[in-house]
């Protein structure tokens, strides 16, 4: 049989357990939606990047289109004047002129059609990334939306815990609650039955005095609570 003080301090305890477990939860909800919300943004840079790639590469393909288009024009300069001239040397010059203009043109040809090949693979990239993001947005969305729920919940079963748990520690004692309180910081369960000459929290032996303490005989309201010897903790008797 568990005295009243020890029913009360495991009614207390159980409450703090409670409350300690909904702030736990509570605290991890805003982490939980930060996660969240780093995929969101992760997919959406994923989106930005290759977006950025996409106008880069058409930057890079209109500016080469800008080289073709000077360098035909000189050819068609170079052409109307080597149609005009009558020095065979310079009739010659002009026509390198016009191969290497000729060469550059094909040169920059073959810039422009690999530029088109990664402006294929680029626009693929983009259409990719906001397929990702369009799968998975609504299913972000209602994961930040549950979790704001359960933040809500929580909070409100939050509020009930600490309330109960303020009535159950009312009529103990204010020495029994600091000795509770102190193991409370650090070693929870405060509270613990010895089995066998064990205490139930540090699994260590008892010694006799203790275990007798703890099994309560001639314990009256004033009698100081029995704690086990290794660790500190409250023990009681659990046949
Ligand atoms: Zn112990």
């Amino acid at each position: 049989m568990l005295t009243p003080v020890l029913e009360k301090l495991l009614i207390l305890q159980d409450r703090d357990i409670r409350r300690r477990s909904l702030e736990a939860q509570l605290k991890a909800v805003p982490q939980e939606i930060a996660l969240v919300e780093q995929k969101i943004a992760g997919e959406k840079a994923a989106i930005d990047a290759a977006k950025s790639e996409l106008k880069e590469l058409e930057t890079k393909k209109k500016l080469i289109e800008t080289e073709i288009g000077v360098t035909e024009g000189k050819l068609a300069k170079y052409r109307t004047q080597q149609s005009q001239v009558r020095k065979n040397d310079e009739y010659q010059a002009l026509g390198h002129e016009i191969e290497a203009g000729e060469a550059a043109i094909s040169a920059f040809e073959e810039q422009e059609l690999a530029v088109m090949y990664s402006i294929d693979e680029a626009k693929k990239k983009f259409a990719a990334a906001e397929a990702v993001l369009k799968a998975n947005i609504s299913g972000h969305e209602s994961r930040i939306k549950s979790l704001k729920e359960r933040e809500t919940n929580v909070s409100g079963e939050l509020k009930s815990a600490q309330a109960a748990l303020e009535v159950a520690r009312e009529p103990d004692g204010e020495s029994r609650l600091k000795v509770y309180d102190r193991n409370a910081i650090r070693n929870m369960p405060a509270v613990v039955a010895v089995h066998g000459g064990k205490c139930g929290g540090c699994h260590l032996k008892v010694s006799s005095e203790v275990e007798s303490a703890a099994r309560g005989k001639g314990a009256d309201a004033t009698t100081p609570l029995p704690t086990c010897d290794q660790c500190g903790r409250i023990v009681y008797w659990e046949s």
